[in-house]
């Protein structure tokens, strides 16, 4: 029997080590609402199905475009709409993405993600991404850029010049959406994410917890990502970071065992992805972050800023993974099946 044939019950409920994606809404809420203890063995017990449990990916985040974005996301402040006083910046230089991606290898990232903020690129934008994207690729980095919508043809495009993953994160759940943004659609944002597999590129999609949202509509989201299929490869979950002058800046803050059941759920959900502990680490103790990563996170944002926001140091990062025994995952082996596509 394969460790993706095993199987464990709690509380009546099976919970396979098997990634699916027919779960019902019921299965989604019932594991959800599993005493939490219950739910950290469940999650614990299929995390160890599929990776090293004491392994962590390590990706590097760049914005290579900042600030004066169109949408109106209400948590970000990148958007035009919000005066919150951040540096702004055109595209970035592709040499000084190139002198990045390589201090983010020398630390020890395995994967660069590059964030522009745009609505989506027009295709005349996105041919100096596609450069960055080749001369990330060909340092010996896995790629992955989170561009906003896309346009017919652009994924494969971005395909063709060796992009391993697209961020594209759903945010929250479908019926909450509306009040978080309203200059683009939820069914935009699962356009992109089909012309971004069909195109052959993997996905990483998540969401972000502590919008006001309820846990119906945490429930709803990891419904809805658990239902993809395939499911994203990198599922991030953040924690909002209320920044001043953005409509949220006074959010209530989420329970932090609510976020670390969300991680749980996650992990139980799509049991081979990688869940990414993402924005938001800043504001855990390190026993938070710990508990994070017992619960099934085993990614997470390497290196001192998140597109805008802090993150914790490397010297911190580190320190933490000493003291709890982690090692970075290594760089996976590169998938020659993808290489004709790829290089
Ligand atoms: S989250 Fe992205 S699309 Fe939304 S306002 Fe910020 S940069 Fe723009």
């Amino acid at each position: 029997m394969s460790p993706a044939d095993n199987e464990i019950r709690i509380r009546g409920l099976a919970i396979g080590a098997r990634p699916r994606t027919d779960w019902t809404l019921d299965e989604v809420k019932a594991l959800f609402e599993l005493p939490l203890f219950d739910l950290l063995y469940a999650a614990q017990w299929v995390h160890r199905q599929h990776f090293d449990p004491n392994a962590v990916q390590c990706s590097t985040l760049l914005s290579i475009k900042t600030g004066a974005c169109p949408e109106d996301c209400a948590y970000c402040p990148q958007s035009i709409r919000f005066d919150t006083g951040i540096e702004t910046h055109d595209l970035m230089p592709l040499d000084e993405v190139r002198k990045a991606a390589e201090r983010a290898k020398a630390a020890g990232a395995t994967r660069f993600c590059m964030g522009a903020s745009y609505r989506g690129p027009k295709d005349w934008q996105l041919e100096p991404i596609l450069e960055m994207v080749r001369e990330v690729k060909a340092i010996g980095l896995e790629t992955c850029v989170t561009l906003g919508l896309l346009r017919e043809g652009q994924a494969e495009r971005l395909a063709e010049a060796g992009l391993d993953y697209y961020n594209h994160n759903l945010d929250t759940s479908e019926a909450f959406y509306p009040k978080i943004i309203t200059t683009r659609t939820f069914a935009d944002r699962l356009e992109t994410l089909r012309r971004v597999r069909a195109a052959g590129i993997k996905v990483c999609c998540g969401g972000i917890l502590g919008l006001g949202e309820s846990r119906e509509d945490r429930i709803s989201l990891l419904h809805v990502l658990a239902t993809l299929d395939p499911h994203p490869e990198s599922v991030p979950i953040n924690r909002l970071v209320r920044i001043p002058g953005t409509p949220l800046e006074n959010a209530t803050e989420l329970d932090s065992f609510e976020f670390v059941r969300t991680i749980a759920a996650a992990r139980v959900l799509m049991p081979a992805s990688h869940v990414r502990l993402s924005a938001g680490r800043t504001e855990f103790s390190e026993e938070m972050q710990a508990l994070c990563l017992l619960a099934g996170a085993n990614s997470m944002f390497y290196g001192e800023k998140l597109l805008t926001t802090a993150n914790p140091s490397t010297a911190d990062d580190d320190a933490l993974f000493a003291r709890l025994g982690l090692v970075r995952e290594s760089a996976p082996v590169r998938d020659e099946s993808r290489s004709a596509v790829a290089t």
